[in-house]
């Protein structure tokens, strides 16, 4: 059997009647939108942060899409972000008319590099988003210090860190808001698409309410403000309701799993993941590296093992972004590390067995590259 970087098909196994039952629940319960499950997904998703309001939406892009929106954003203004993250999060800056503006990142950890951010504040500077890539927080402190310095938002990114930790405070808990995504491969992982914002503020909450809901207040079906059309299904927010229970055993197997790797793994010349000071990490992607990256990935395609490279090309080198007025060479870090960071297998469900199978090939590759 292929081996890939992601499958769901074991938690299917595992999981399969909670997750039929919260199926047949959905659709005998005559309400498939905005219903109970709904409601019932996005107070117990906001008490899980200990947060005011949790308020979903139909995907992770879209969450930052109308979470944006809903702390202000206007079209104009600049977002400062990085460029080693999912298109998406560039993508939803971009649809709401304001600018995408990219600093490099850590050498370390490929996140954020934080000591660049505050010479990229100008004065059209509305936003601060840093992705908390690949299950790992972004250093948030000196951030929280430049927004409030510079009065900018602190939105994060969180569709790769549900449950991650920095000193014992929760991804999505620092900012003024935070998106996750719900896509199945995610952390948390829906059986199709699915998103959320998580918010103190009433207000932002309250805008983000109306936006998913074609800008109207719903009591009054007025539109306030032209929105759009972003509702979480019923029929996911109850399958996540179920896994939300079993969350912080998917964030115990994840651990196990990557414990296991660096102990297979430790002694090769592989880069393995650098856990920052501070961060717990929940390895949404278990990212290796290596110069021969290329070669690596193409021989163990002989061993029926098939991986991915999140992300092979950053963002601002892609022809949909040259508006950005990125040249190569820009972001000497992002772009050094794109060309030898690859993806090995991660995911809660992942037997042993399987695991043994990708570090065994990887040895053997490693030997005789
Ligand atoms: C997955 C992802 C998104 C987008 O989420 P979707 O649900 O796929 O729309 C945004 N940002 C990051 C960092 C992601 O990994």
């Amino acid at each position: 059997m292929t081996t890939l970087v992601w499958d769901y098909k074991q938690e299917y196994e595992n999981e399969r009647d909670d997750i039929l039952d919260a199926v047949d629940t959905v659709f005998r319960s005559g309400q498939l939108v905005m219903g109970k499950s709904v409601a019932g997904f996005e107070q117990e998703y906001a008490a899980y942060h200990g947060m005011k309001h949790c308020v979903s939406c139909d995907n992770g892009t879209n969450a930052i899409v109308l979470g944006l929106r809903a702390v202000g954003v206007k079209p104009g203004d600049e977002v400062i972000t990085v460029s080693n993250t999912a298109a998406p999060t560039v993508i939803a800056i971009d649809q709401i008319g304001a600018t995408p503006v990219f600093v490099d990142i850590n050498e370390s950890d490929y996140l954020m590099n934080v000591d660049q951010v505050e010479a990229a504040i100008t004065p059209k500077t509305k936003c601060l988003l840093p992705v908390h890539l690949y299950g790992q927080c972004v250093d948030l402190a000196p951030l929280k210090a430049l927004a409030e310095k510079y009065n900018l938002e602190l939105f994060e990114d969180c569709a790769q860190s549900h449950g991650a930790r920095q000193n014992g405070v929760l991804a999505g808990t620092t900012g003024k808001a935070a998106a996750f995504s719900f896509y199945p491969t995610k952390v948390l992982g829906a059986y199709g698409d699915g998103g959320a914002m998580v918010t103190n503020d009433d207000e932002v909450a309250d805008n983000m309410r109306k936006l998913r809901y074609y800008g109207m207040a719903k009591q009054y079906y007025v539109v306030q403000t032209p929105g759009h059309n972003s509702r979480l299904d019923e029929v996911h927010a109850e399958i996540l309701r179920r896994k939300l229970t079993r969350f912080d055993g998917y964030l115990a197997a994840r651990r196990k799993v990557a414990q296991r790797y660096q102990e297979g793994l430790g002694d090769t010349e592989l880069g393995l993941p650098a856990i920052t000071e501070g961060n717990d990490h929940v390895y949404y992607l278990y990212v290796a590296r290596h110069p021969k990256r290329d070669e690596i990935i193409e021989r163990l395609k002989s061993y029926d093992i098939l991986l991915n490279v999140s992300y092979k090309w950053p963002v601002h080198t892609m022809t949909g972004f040259e508006h950005l007025g990125y040249k190569t060479g820009a972001l000497p870090v992002t772009e050094k590390l794109a060309d030898q960071i690859f993806s090995l297998p991660m995911y809660a469900s992942l037997t042993e067995d399987t695991q043994d199978k990708v570090i065994n090939a990887l040895r053997e590759v490693l030997r005789t590259l």
